[in-house]
């Protein structure tokens, strides 16, 4: 009954469950129903910090209260700020605010054309992706991820995308044509089911693209912002893009993205070749630094990295424990995935029923996406959860078994 279709004139699009909430804090959630939830999807990796952190809140209403908005059309200092901190953590020399994970990624791929072009390459329009992506669901992010039941009756697939197997170099070569012009990975998966792409192959790529002038391209909305343990998964891997897009957890809740590129990767984009009315505004910028402020802070992306290994140590012996539920325990740093051997919605409704919530991926993966910010007293509530839901599920199976004999 939880999941029964809520009437509601909401387009359709999305298979929601019949929860909803009204305040968080942390790494809890409250619904409506006064129920608590522990928060392990962080809205999709978005609530990097939880919920109402209080300097997150201090910065938006001190912000609200001078300037939410103005246009492009004028210098915006928090913006200048907000991208030079940017720069100087990272590769990047350039910044362009958007508003979303797509957006920063149609900005990459628009940099990267534009960069062959105005280097006397026009035909080199291609962007080589790889199978399990997800780059978003605009028609060019879209045909970027190459995935058929997302692109299925939207009409022609944006043209330039050349799509293969992640992991395999060679396929890579083969790929590699005259209208060629860049590389586009996550350097891990997120909704491809929390696949890490191993350092030795983005090095492959990094090489190939140095060897036939083409533009290495990060997609990290997902795996940035200290997510990985590192600012960026990039700096973990020591392969270094010209271009990385980001978003989800950079506005800490507010909506925001980036895509940032190298001087020479950016150096076709002059004025008023892309824009954005909202991207970067005030009120957005005051965010951005905001979540910068508590990332960057010394000490705070070891604590990402000690929570994970704690974490991941918990799950392996569950893994152990419960070989009938999960099968394996992976990703980097605070993005985790659990591969379930019972199909990964029945882990996370039987995770709700705990009153922990978690998001599936592809590959029969559930996703764990806790808020940066967690203890160790968090981690043993989700490890009693999660426990507690797998005892479950296990005796189910055995029961079925059971009936089947
Ligand atoms: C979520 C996501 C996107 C799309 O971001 P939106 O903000 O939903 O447009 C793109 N790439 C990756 C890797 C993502 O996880």
């Amino acid at each position: 009954m939880a999941s029964q279709p809520v009437t509601s004139h909401l387009l359709p699009t999305y298979a929601r469950v019949d929860l909803a909430f009204e305040r968080g804090e942390g790494a809890w959630l409250t619904a409506t129903n006064g129920e608590r939830y522990l928060d392990f999807t962080s809205g999709i990796a978005v609530n990097a910090l939880g919920h109402a952190h209080p300097h997150l809140v201090e910065a938006l209403t001190t912000q609200a209260a001078k300037l939410w908005h103005v246009s492009n059309l004028y210098r915006i200092p928090e913006g200048e700020r907000l991208a030079a901190r940017l720069c100087d953590a990272t590769f990047a020399d350039k910044v362009f605010f958007t508003n979303s994970g797509a957006e920063a990624l149609e900005c990459a791929i628009k940099m990267a054309r534009k960069y062959q072009s105005v280097s006397g390459h026009p035909e080199r329009f291609h962007i080589i992706t790889f199978e399990g992506a997800f780059h978003g669901r605009t028609l060019a992010t879209l045909a970027a991820g190459g995935q058929k039941k997302y692109l299925e009756g939207f009409g022609p697939v944006v043209e330039g995308f050349d799509q293969i197997p992640a992991g395999d170099i060679e396929a890579v070569k083969r790929a590699i044509g005259p209208q060629t012009g860049g590389i586009l990975i996550e350097p891990v998966q997120g909704e491809g089911g929390v696949r890490v792409i191993p350092a030795s192959f983005l090095k492959g790529l990094r090489q190939l693209c140095d060897q036939h002038g083409l533009l290495l391209i990060f997609d990290e909305v997902q795996s940035g912002v200290g997510r990985t343990g590192e600012l960026f998964a990039y700096q973990k891997s020591g392969v270094t893009p010209d271009i990385l897009s980001t978003a989800k957890g950079i506005g800490g809740g507010f909506p925001l993205g980036a895509c940032l590129g190298s001087e020479e990767a950016a150096k076709g984009m002059t004025a008023g070749t892309h824009g954005s009315t909202f991207g970067g505004n005030p009120l957005a910028m005051a965010m951005g630094n905001a979540v910068l402020d508590i990332i960057l802070a010394p000490g705070f992306l070891q604590h990402v990295r000690d929570m994970a290994l704690l974490f991941k140590q918990r799950l392996a012996e569950l893994q152990d424990r419960f070989p009938q539920v999960i099968s394996e325990v992976r990703g980097e740093g605070l993005l985790i995935g659990l591969k379930a051997v019972v199909p990964a919605g029945d882990l996370v409704n039987a995770l709700r029923d705990e009153k922990m919530i978690t998001v599936s991926a592809g590959d029969n993966v559930v996703r764990l996406l806790p808020p940066l910010i967690i203890g160790e007293e968090e981690i043993a509530t989700a490890t009693g959860a999660i426990e507690r839901a797998a005892e479950r599920l296990t005796r189910a199976v055995k029961e079925a078994r059971g009936a089947a004999s």
